[in-house]
This record gives C-alpha cells, sequence and structure tokens, in this order.
C-alpha cells in the first residue's frame, strides 16, 4: 500500500474519475421489482472518501441521495452483533457466500431455513428480526445509527418507495415465512419484511454513507462512541469480501481488492482498513446486480492509489 506521501492528491483523482466513469449512454439494468429505482437518470455518478484522519473528499453527484437498498445490511449486520451479547445470532445465520441469487428460495429450503450469510435476502431478514427483539421499529432505530455515524440529519426513510416495493415483496415474504417455518423467525413475517423494505429505503448522499461506514475502517471505532470491537469490526470486513457484491463476490474482489457492499440502489460501500471508507454511486447494475460504472471506478481508484488488502 502506498503512504500518503506516496499517493497522489485524492481530490483530482476523485474529479478524474468522474469524469472518465460517468455513464455517457444508458447500459446496464434497473431491479424489476422496485420500479421507482428505473426513474432515477441513468448519468448520475458520485464518488467519496472519508479518511481515518478526518478528511473527506468528494466529486460528481456525492451531495444527491440515493436509495442504499442491500448496502444497510453492513449497517444492520452490526447493529445486531453489537447487542448481540449472548452470540445467538450466529447460530441463525451462516457466514459462507451464497453462489446463488441474493433472494434465492430453493437454497433456504435445502438448507432448513439457516440463510448462508447476513448479505443474501433470507439473512438480512433474520438480523432485522434479530434487531426487533430489542424495538419493532428497527427501521427507525438503523436510521439513528446511520444519522449519528453520518454526523449529519441527512438520511431519511422514503416511505413512498418502501411502500411501492411492500406492495410487490411476494419473494420477500415467501422468505420470511420459510424462515418462520423452519423456526428461525420470532416476529410476525409481515413485519419483519415491513421493517427490512424500509431499511432497504433509506436515502443517503455518498459523503454521508462514507462517513457512516467509516468505523469499520477505524477498528470499530465510530465518531462519537466504539460501535464495534475490533474483532467483530474485521469479521463484518470478512464477510463484505465473501459475501458483500451478490455472486460476484469474487470478480469483485479480483478487480478492486477491497472489501465491498453493493445495493440494486446503484451504490457501493467500500472499506480499506486503517485508510478510508468509499462510497460510490451509479445507478445502472451489470448482470449480477452490482453497479456497472461504480465497480469500474473502484477498480481504477485501487489500482491508482494502491489501496487493496492484498
Ligand atoms: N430491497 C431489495 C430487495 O429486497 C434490496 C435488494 C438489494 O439491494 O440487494 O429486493
Amino acid at each position: 500500500m502506498k503512504t500518503a506521501l506516496e499517493a497522489p492528491p485524492l481530490g483530482p483523482i476523485l474529479d478524474d474519475l468522474v469524469r472518465y466513469h460517468r455513464p455517457q449512454r444508458e447500459s446496464g439494468s434497473v431491479p424489476a421489482n422496485i420500479p421507482f429505482l428505473a426513474a432515477v437518470p441513468f448519468d448520475k455518478f458520485g464518488i467519496a472518501v472519508a479518511t481515518t484522519s478526518g478528511k473527506v473528499f468528494s466529486s460528481g453527484d456525492a451531495d444527491i441521495p440515493f436509495s442504499i437498498q442491500s448496502i444497510s445490511k453492513v449497517f444492520t449486520l452490526a447493529m445486531a452483533l453489537r447487542g448481540d451479547k449472548s452470540g445467538t445470532l450466529w447460530s441463525r445465520v451462516l457466514r459462507e457466500p451464497s453462489g446463488t441469487s441474493f433472494n434465492s428460495l430453493v437454497q433456504l429450503e435445502v438448507e432448513h431455513g439457516i440463510p448462508r450469510n447476513p448479505f443474501i435476502n433470507a439473512g438480512a431478514l433474520v438480523v432485522t428480526d434479530h434487531l426487533m427483539e430489542e424495538t419493532s421499529d428497527a427501521a427507525t432505530q438503523l436510521l439513528r445509527f446511520l444519522t449519528l455515524e453520518a454526523g449529519s440529519a441527512g438520511p431519511f426513510i422514503d416511505e413512498g418507495a418502501a411502500a411501492s416495493e411492500l406492495s410487490s415483496s411476494s419473494r420477500n415474504l415467501a422468505l420470511a415465512h420459510f424462515l418462520k417455518d423452519f423456526g428461525n423467525l420470532k416476529q410476525p413475517a409481515e413485519s419483519v419484511v415491513e421493517n427490512y423494505v424500509r431499511q432497504c429505503s433509506i436515502m443517503m448522499t455518498c459523503t454521508e454513507l462514507a462517513q457512516a461506514g467509516l468505523f469499520l475502517a477505524k477498528e470499530g471505532r465510530g465518531r462519537l462512541r466504539t460501535v464495534l470491537s475490533p474483532s467483530d469490526a474485521k469479521r463484518i470486513g470478512s464477510i463484505m469480501l465473501t459475501c458483500g457484491m451478490y455472486d460476484a463476490a469474487g470478480e469483485f474482489a479480483y478487480r478492486v481488492g477491497l472489501p465491498g457492499k453493493s445495493g440494486v440502489g446503484g451504490g457501493i460501500l467500500v472499506i480499506v482498513p486503517g485508510e478510508c471508507a468509499i462510497s460510490v454511486w451509479s445507478p445502472r447494475l451489470d448482470a449480477k446486480g452490482n453497479s456497472l460504472a461504480g465497480t469500474a471506478a473502484l477498480a481504477d481508484l485501487s489500482d491508482r492509489t494502491g489501496w487493496s488488502v492484498f
């Protein structure tokens, strides 16, 4: 890894990435089950870096809020581990890549209701259920967590978007009912899915998201408090590396060499342990569901800065 002295200045690099990677014409896709995401202009592109030394760099559309979708799963996992004094969470969800689509029903049936990892939908539903043991409104609890760590009152739940996704959530409801049938869901399936969809509908900017994720680059130390132990922060990074990019975690590790989590809203959160948290957003997705331009920009950034865990 290059030291701060050797590294080229970050501001101009980010401007250059925006110039080079902002989509010029529409390619890629939008998720079929969340119609409002299709309305976001294809040429949006933002990037932000929050460093462990307290600086924030950003460029492009870094201050336009977007739907964080599955990136929320990183933060609900952090909240669940934070409160999991008895260590029961890891008896309900595994830590292996799934090798199937993020909302697969087949694997859950074959594996008797224990989801492969907390970042596929079934695993995230178990995590949300776990949080709901403390509060029935886990999504609002997550919003508070993000607001605190981002140091900004900006994040909000897009309730309209959540309601629209909820009206076409048959598959997530099916997953929740499966979990319930296997005894791996304590709250009513409908309430868990509602909380889950609302947590996915949180809107944040790249700048806010990079700041909110910074505790993962700082051995669990948040803005004003200890969020997680260094071990748990390391473990979340490991799960991001192996399971964070849908069924393309291997390809992302190959191209970018850093732990990341993406969402179908086109955002990606990446951690450079000890250095920074990076958030990039561009709405059109590749065939595996990861931001097309966002992934390309992160590969470029990692090459230019030498940031990698390898
Ligand atoms: N709310 C989305 C779903 O459950 C999240 C998908 C994602 O970003 O992976 O389908």
